[in-house]
């Protein structure tokens, strides 16, 4: 599976990501992709809008996780400031991924940790304008 999905403001990749989260269920793990700034926050805020629609989303930069409490707990990683496996494990991220849906920014830091079957969402940016974002979604390990 593996779908490309055009956006040309914040409010579109929102739209994408909730979307997208009606396909989910607990258990399942959205490993985020992309550099700074292109929209990683953008879309998992809109996932919250379907999975815990009061939800306040940040990025967890220093916190590493926040959890948005909802029907099926939604817990969002933000991996950039993880290096090696006992920081990834003192977040708790082995227990979240059970229990809950997940997404994870900057998951490239975490590659060997992945879940074997999760989703990855590429967001890039395109040369013909500035807003405009190209996501790409992905089932892996199935
Ligand atoms: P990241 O989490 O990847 O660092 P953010 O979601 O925090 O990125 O920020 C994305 C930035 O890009 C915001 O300032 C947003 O207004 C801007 N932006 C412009 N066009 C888009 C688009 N099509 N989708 C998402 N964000 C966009
Ligand atoms: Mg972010």
């Amino acid at each position: 599976m593996k779908e490309i999905i055009l956006t040309h403001n914040t409010e579109e990749t929102e739209l994408a990501g909730k979307e997208f989260a009606k396909t989910l269920s607990r258990g399942d793990f959205v490993a985020m992709r992309g550099d700074l700034g292109v929209g990683k926050t953008a879309f998992i805020r809109g996932m919250a809008k379907h999975l815990s629609p009061k939800a306040r989303v940040q990025s967890p930069t220093y916190q590493i996780v926040n959890e948005y409490r909802g029907t099926v707990p939604f817990y969002h990683f933000d991996m950039y400031r993880i290096d090696d496996e006992d920081s990834l494990v003192s977040t708790g991220y082995f227990d979240y991924i059970e229990n809950g849906i997940c997404a994870a920014e900057w998951s490239e830091k975490i590659e060997d940790f992945l879940p074997e079957v999760h989703f990855t969402v590429t967001i890039e940016k395109l040369p013909e304008d500035l807003d405009l974002r190209k996501i790409t979604i992905e089932r892996c390990g199935t």
